[in-house]
Protein backbone atom coordinates (compact mmCIF):
# COMPACT_ATOMS: atom_id res chain seq x y z
CA UNK A 1 0.00 0.00 0.00
CA UNK A 2 1.17 3.42 -0.47
CA UNK A 3 2.22 6.19 2.38
CA UNK A 4 -0.89 7.12 3.81
CA UNK A 5 -1.48 11.11 3.30
CA UNK A 6 -3.45 13.57 4.69
CA UNK A 7 -6.34 12.97 2.22
CA UNK A 8 -6.92 9.49 4.59
CA UNK A 9 -7.08 10.80 7.36
CA UNK A 10 -9.67 12.95 6.21
CA UNK A 11 -11.24 9.48 4.57
CA UNK A 12 -10.90 7.72 8.11
CA UNK A 13 -13.01 10.69 10.03
CA UNK A 14 -15.61 10.27 8.09
CA UNK A 15 -15.61 6.35 9.03
CA UNK A 16 -15.31 7.58 12.59
CA UNK A 17 -17.88 10.19 12.10
CA UNK A 18 -20.41 9.47 14.53
CA UNK A 19 -18.67 5.93 16.33
CA UNK A 20 -15.68 7.04 17.84
CA UNK A 21 -15.97 9.89 20.21
CA UNK A 22 -14.92 13.37 19.90
CA UNK A 23 -12.61 13.48 22.70
CA UNK A 24 -13.11 16.77 24.33
CA UNK A 25 -9.88 18.89 24.60
CA UNK A 26 -9.43 20.77 28.63
CA UNK A 27 -7.82 23.32 30.21
CA UNK A 28 -5.96 24.06 33.15
CA UNK A 29 -5.20 27.36 34.59
CA UNK A 30 -2.98 26.01 36.90
CA UNK A 31 -0.87 24.48 33.72
CA UNK A 32 -1.60 27.85 32.22
CA UNK A 33 0.56 29.36 35.10
CA UNK A 34 2.89 26.61 35.48
CA UNK A 35 4.16 26.61 32.00
CA UNK A 36 3.33 30.51 31.26
CA UNK A 37 1.67 28.90 27.76
CA UNK A 38 -2.10 28.47 26.52
CA UNK A 39 -2.24 24.41 27.08
CA UNK A 40 -5.00 22.38 25.49
CA UNK A 41 -5.30 18.94 26.61
CA UNK A 42 -7.24 16.17 23.69
CA UNK A 43 -8.73 13.30 26.06
CA UNK A 44 -8.32 10.20 24.50
CA UNK A 45 -8.24 8.48 27.70
CA UNK A 46 -12.05 9.54 27.33
CA UNK A 47 -12.37 7.61 23.92
CA UNK A 48 -14.41 4.89 23.58
CA UNK A 49 -12.19 1.19 25.03
CA UNK A 50 -10.24 4.02 27.10
CA UNK A 51 -7.42 4.98 24.17
CA UNK A 52 -7.03 6.35 20.72
CA UNK A 53 -6.36 2.89 19.46
CA UNK A 54 -10.16 2.56 18.77
CA UNK A 55 -10.11 4.89 15.86
CA UNK A 56 -7.44 3.19 14.05
CA UNK A 57 -9.03 -0.15 14.49
CA UNK A 58 -12.32 0.22 13.88
CA UNK A 59 -10.56 3.15 10.51
CA UNK A 60 -8.86 -0.60 9.44
CA UNK A 61 -11.62 -2.99 9.83
CA UNK A 62 -14.27 -0.85 8.40
CA UNK A 63 -12.28 -1.54 5.16
CA UNK A 64 -12.77 -5.17 5.14
CA UNK A 65 -14.25 -6.51 2.02
CA UNK A 66 -16.85 -9.46 2.89
CA UNK A 67 -14.85 -11.97 3.01
CA UNK A 68 -12.19 -10.52 4.88
CA UNK A 69 -15.40 -9.27 7.47
CA UNK A 70 -16.72 -13.35 7.28
CA UNK A 71 -13.05 -14.89 8.40
CA UNK A 72 -12.43 -12.21 11.05
CA UNK A 73 -9.19 -10.72 12.34
CA UNK A 74 -6.86 -11.59 13.62
CA UNK A 75 -4.34 -9.13 16.66
CA UNK A 76 -1.35 -9.51 18.75
CA UNK A 77 -1.37 -7.02 21.68
CA UNK A 78 -1.34 -7.48 25.68
CA UNK A 79 -2.67 -3.96 25.58
CA UNK A 80 -4.77 -1.14 23.98
CA UNK A 81 -4.81 -2.69 20.47
CA UNK A 82 -6.37 -5.32 21.54
CA UNK A 83 -9.09 -3.54 23.17
CA UNK A 84 -9.64 -1.05 20.57
CA UNK A 85 -9.81 -4.16 17.88
CA UNK A 86 -11.94 -6.35 19.99
CA UNK A 87 -14.42 -3.16 19.97
CA UNK A 88 -14.21 -2.20 16.70
CA UNK A 89 -14.35 -5.50 15.27
CA UNK A 90 -17.65 -6.33 17.70
CA UNK A 91 -19.62 -3.06 16.10
CA UNK A 92 -19.02 -4.27 12.71
CA UNK A 93 -20.17 -7.65 13.38
CA UNK A 94 -16.36 -9.19 12.11
CA UNK A 95 -14.82 -12.15 14.61
CA UNK A 96 -11.69 -11.23 16.41
CA UNK A 97 -8.51 -13.42 17.85
CA UNK A 98 -6.33 -11.42 19.70
CA UNK A 99 -3.07 -13.01 20.80
CA UNK A 100 -2.50 -12.16 24.65
CA UNK A 101 0.46 -13.21 26.90
CA UNK A 102 -0.54 -15.74 29.54
CA UNK A 103 0.83 -13.39 32.49
CA UNK A 104 -1.40 -10.23 30.61
CA UNK A 105 -2.86 -8.73 33.46
CA UNK A 106 -6.48 -10.59 34.14
CA UNK A 107 -8.06 -7.48 33.73
CA UNK A 108 -7.27 -6.50 29.99
CA UNK A 109 -7.68 -10.20 29.22
CA UNK A 110 -11.54 -10.18 30.91
CA UNK A 111 -12.21 -6.96 29.33
CA UNK A 112 -11.22 -8.29 25.68
CA UNK A 113 -13.10 -10.91 25.88
CA UNK A 114 -16.05 -8.92 27.14
CA UNK A 115 -16.05 -7.31 24.10
CA UNK A 116 -16.53 -10.94 22.19
CA UNK A 117 -13.24 -11.45 21.46
CA UNK A 118 -11.60 -14.95 21.18
CA UNK A 119 -8.30 -14.70 23.60
CA UNK A 120 -5.83 -17.41 22.09
CA UNK A 121 -3.12 -17.09 25.48
CA UNK A 122 0.85 -17.79 24.59
CA UNK A 123 4.16 -18.33 26.96
CA UNK A 124 6.04 -14.66 26.39
CA UNK A 125 9.29 -16.86 27.21
CA UNK A 126 8.77 -19.82 24.97
CA UNK A 127 6.47 -18.81 21.88
CA UNK A 128 6.33 -16.44 19.25
CA UNK A 129 3.54 -13.85 18.96
CA UNK A 130 4.12 -12.78 15.52
CA UNK A 131 4.73 -16.68 14.23
CA UNK A 132 1.00 -17.42 16.14
CA UNK A 133 -0.67 -14.57 14.56
CA UNK A 134 0.67 -15.45 11.46
CA UNK A 135 -0.48 -19.14 11.64
CA UNK A 136 -3.67 -18.22 12.39
CA UNK A 137 -3.44 -16.09 9.96
CA UNK A 138 -2.54 -18.60 7.20
CA UNK A 139 -4.73 -21.78 8.59
CA UNK A 140 -8.06 -19.74 8.72
CA UNK A 141 -7.77 -16.83 5.93
CA UNK A 142 -7.60 -14.22 9.25
CA UNK A 143 -6.70 -10.45 8.91
CA UNK A 144 -3.61 -9.79 10.59
CA UNK A 145 -3.82 -5.76 12.12
CA UNK A 146 -0.56 -4.79 13.04
CA UNK A 147 -0.54 -2.08 16.30
CA UNK A 148 0.99 0.94 14.02
CA UNK A 149 2.48 -0.36 11.18
CA UNK A 150 0.00 0.19 8.59
CA UNK A 151 -1.64 2.93 6.22
CA UNK A 152 -5.25 2.51 7.88
CA UNK A 153 -4.05 2.46 11.58
CA UNK A 154 -2.36 5.61 11.25
CA UNK A 155 -4.24 7.69 8.82
CA UNK A 156 -7.16 6.63 12.19
CA UNK A 157 -4.61 7.83 14.98
CA UNK A 158 -4.61 10.93 13.05
CA UNK A 159 -7.87 11.83 13.46
CA UNK A 160 -7.51 13.06 16.87
CA UNK A 161 -4.97 15.60 16.36
CA UNK A 162 -7.40 16.79 13.35
CA UNK A 163 -10.29 17.19 15.93
CA UNK A 164 -7.78 18.68 18.46
CA UNK A 165 -6.75 21.22 15.41
CA UNK A 166 -10.30 22.35 14.34
CA UNK A 167 -11.37 22.77 17.90
CA UNK A 168 -8.68 25.25 18.89
CA UNK A 169 -7.36 26.50 15.44
CA UNK A 170 -3.11 26.61 14.48
CA UNK A 171 -1.03 25.52 17.52
CA UNK A 172 2.49 26.96 17.74
CA UNK A 173 3.94 23.17 19.51
CA UNK A 174 1.95 19.90 20.29
CA UNK A 175 4.05 17.12 22.23
CA UNK A 176 3.09 13.30 21.48
CA UNK A 177 3.57 9.57 22.69
CA UNK A 178 5.09 7.53 20.69
CA UNK A 179 5.57 4.06 20.97
CA UNK A 180 6.02 2.47 17.40
CA UNK A 181 4.83 5.58 15.71
CA UNK A 182 1.27 5.26 14.68
CA UNK A 183 -0.22 8.03 16.64
CA UNK A 184 2.80 10.24 16.10
CA UNK A 185 3.00 9.72 12.10
CA UNK A 186 -1.17 10.07 12.04
CA UNK A 187 -0.39 13.53 14.13
CA UNK A 188 2.04 14.84 11.36
CA UNK A 189 0.06 14.58 8.69
CA UNK A 190 -2.86 16.28 9.99
CA UNK A 191 -0.46 18.87 11.75
CA UNK A 192 1.08 19.62 8.75
CA UNK A 193 -2.02 20.08 6.77
CA UNK A 194 -4.13 22.06 9.31
CA UNK A 195 -0.87 24.11 11.01
CA UNK A 196 2.34 23.85 8.84
CA UNK A 197 4.61 26.06 11.05
CA UNK A 198 3.44 23.76 14.57
CA UNK A 199 6.36 22.75 16.34
CA UNK A 200 5.70 18.79 16.45
CA UNK A 201 7.34 16.36 19.19
CA UNK A 202 7.09 12.84 19.89
CA UNK A 203 7.81 11.80 23.18
CA UNK A 204 9.46 8.29 24.31
CA UNK A 205 10.21 7.33 27.87
CA UNK A 206 13.96 7.56 28.55
CA UNK A 207 15.00 4.03 28.67
CA UNK A 208 12.89 3.19 25.36
CA UNK A 209 14.68 5.96 22.99
CA UNK A 210 14.92 4.09 20.31
CA UNK A 211 12.68 6.79 18.21
CA UNK A 212 14.83 9.57 18.96
CA UNK A 213 17.74 7.49 17.83
CA UNK A 214 16.35 6.38 14.55
CA UNK A 215 15.10 10.08 14.14
CA UNK A 216 18.43 11.51 15.03
CA UNK A 217 20.46 8.44 12.98
CA UNK A 218 18.07 8.68 9.56
CA UNK A 219 17.26 4.83 9.77
CA UNK A 220 15.42 2.32 12.21
CA UNK A 221 16.84 1.60 15.26
CA UNK A 222 16.09 -1.96 16.96
CA UNK A 223 16.51 -2.11 20.82
CA UNK A 224 15.49 -4.68 23.41
CA UNK A 225 12.12 -4.31 25.37
CA UNK A 226 12.49 -1.27 27.28
CA UNK A 227 11.69 -1.56 30.84
CA UNK A 228 9.40 1.70 31.85
CA UNK A 229 5.68 1.73 33.38
CA UNK A 230 4.80 3.20 30.01
CA UNK A 231 3.69 0.02 29.05
CA UNK A 232 1.71 1.26 25.52
CA UNK A 233 5.44 2.73 24.67
CA UNK A 234 7.71 -0.58 25.17
CA UNK A 235 7.79 -1.05 21.52
CA UNK A 236 11.16 -2.07 20.15
CA UNK A 237 11.53 0.05 16.36
CA UNK A 238 9.60 1.99 14.84
CA UNK A 239 7.78 0.81 11.36
CA UNK A 240 8.45 1.19 7.78
CA UNK A 241 5.40 3.43 7.43
CA UNK A 242 5.17 4.82 10.50
CA UNK A 243 9.93 6.47 10.41
CA UNK A 244 9.66 7.86 6.86
CA UNK A 245 6.29 10.38 7.86
CA UNK A 246 8.18 11.23 11.39
CA UNK A 247 11.21 12.01 10.06
CA UNK A 248 10.26 14.03 7.10
CA UNK A 249 7.25 16.18 9.37
CA UNK A 250 8.25 15.83 12.67
CA UNK A 251 10.76 18.28 14.79
CA UNK A 252 11.59 16.09 17.28
CA UNK A 253 12.03 13.36 19.67
CA UNK A 254 12.40 14.24 23.66
CA UNK A 255 12.42 11.42 26.26
CA UNK A 256 11.14 11.71 29.92
CA UNK A 257 11.93 9.43 32.62
CA UNK A 258 9.57 7.00 34.70
CA UNK A 259 9.65 9.72 37.90
CA UNK A 260 8.68 12.33 35.71
CA UNK A 261 5.65 10.17 34.12
CA UNK A 262 4.78 9.52 37.84
CA UNK A 263 4.55 13.37 38.24
CA UNK A 264 2.35 14.13 35.19
CA UNK A 265 -0.12 11.33 36.26
CA UNK A 266 -0.60 13.29 39.91
CA UNK A 267 -0.88 16.35 37.97
CA UNK A 268 -3.90 14.73 35.76
CA UNK A 269 -5.51 13.05 38.80
CA UNK A 270 -4.90 15.60 41.53
CA UNK A 271 -5.41 19.13 39.17
CA UNK A 272 -7.46 18.16 36.50
CA UNK A 273 -9.79 14.89 37.91
CA UNK A 274 -8.20 13.00 34.98
CA UNK A 275 -7.21 9.14 35.35
CA UNK A 276 -4.52 8.54 32.58
CA UNK A 277 -2.34 5.46 32.31
CA UNK A 278 1.53 5.92 32.42
CA UNK A 279 2.24 6.14 28.84
CA UNK A 280 -0.80 8.76 28.27
CA UNK A 281 0.96 11.05 31.00
CA UNK A 282 4.38 11.20 28.00
CA UNK A 283 3.05 14.47 26.26
CA UNK A 284 2.90 16.63 29.79
CA UNK A 285 5.77 14.89 31.40
CA UNK A 286 8.25 16.40 28.12
CA UNK A 287 5.91 20.21 28.15
CA UNK A 288 6.75 20.50 31.93
CA UNK A 289 10.33 19.48 31.68
CA UNK A 290 10.91 22.74 29.05
CA UNK A 291 10.05 25.11 32.10
CA UNK A 292 8.49 28.36 30.95
CA UNK A 293 10.24 27.98 26.62
CA UNK A 294 6.64 28.21 25.48
CA UNK A 295 5.42 31.25 27.34
CA UNK A 296 3.17 32.67 25.25
CA UNK A 297 2.00 30.16 22.80
CA UNK A 298 -0.55 27.88 22.36
CA UNK A 299 0.11 24.15 23.15
CA UNK A 300 -1.20 20.86 22.24
CA UNK A 301 -0.75 17.78 24.14
CA UNK A 302 -2.64 14.40 23.16
CA UNK A 303 -3.76 12.38 26.38
CA UNK A 304 -3.23 8.95 24.59
CA UNK A 305 -5.01 6.90 26.99
CA UNK A 306 -6.64 6.17 30.43
CA UNK A 307 -6.53 2.01 30.83
CA UNK A 308 -4.66 1.27 34.46
CA UNK A 309 -4.74 -1.29 36.76
CA UNK A 310 -6.30 0.54 39.91
CA UNK A 311 -3.53 -1.12 42.08
CA UNK A 312 -0.95 -0.30 39.82
CA UNK A 313 -2.54 3.34 39.69
CA UNK A 314 -3.10 3.64 43.61
CA UNK A 315 0.89 2.47 43.90
CA UNK A 316 2.73 4.91 41.19
CA UNK A 317 0.19 7.97 42.83
CA UNK A 318 1.02 6.95 46.64
CA UNK A 319 4.73 6.69 45.36
CA UNK A 320 7.02 9.91 47.08
CA UNK A 321 7.75 12.78 45.00
C1 LIG B 1 -0.23 2.52 21.72
C2 LIG B 1 -0.12 3.64 22.67
C3 LIG B 1 0.84 4.66 22.52
C4 LIG B 1 1.88 4.64 21.43
O1 LIG B 1 1.28 4.69 20.16
P1 LIG B 1 2.07 4.27 18.85
O2 LIG B 1 1.08 4.45 17.76
O3 LIG B 1 2.52 2.85 19.01
O4 LIG B 1 3.23 5.19 18.75
C5 LIG B 1 0.83 5.72 23.42
N1 LIG B 1 -0.06 5.77 24.42
C6 LIG B 1 -0.99 4.81 24.61
C7 LIG B 1 -1.92 4.94 25.76
C8 LIG B 1 -1.06 3.72 23.73
O5 LIG B 1 -1.98 2.78 23.92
Amino acid sequence: MPSPTYHDVIDAAQRLEGIAHTTPVFTSRTLDALTGAQVFIKCENLQRAGSFKFRGAFNALSRFDDQQRKAGVVAFSSGNHAQGIALAAQLLGIPATIVMPTDAPAAKVAATREYGARVVLYDRFTEDREQIGRDLATEHGLTLIPPYDHPHILAGQGTAAKELLESTGPLDAMFVGLGGGGMLSGTALSTRALAPDCLLYGVEPEAGNDGQRSFRSGSIVHIDTPATIADGAQTQHLGDYTFPIIRDRVNDILTVTDAELVGAMKFFMQRMKLVVEPTGCLGLAALLNEGDRFKGQRVGIIVTGGNVDIQKYAALLSEAS
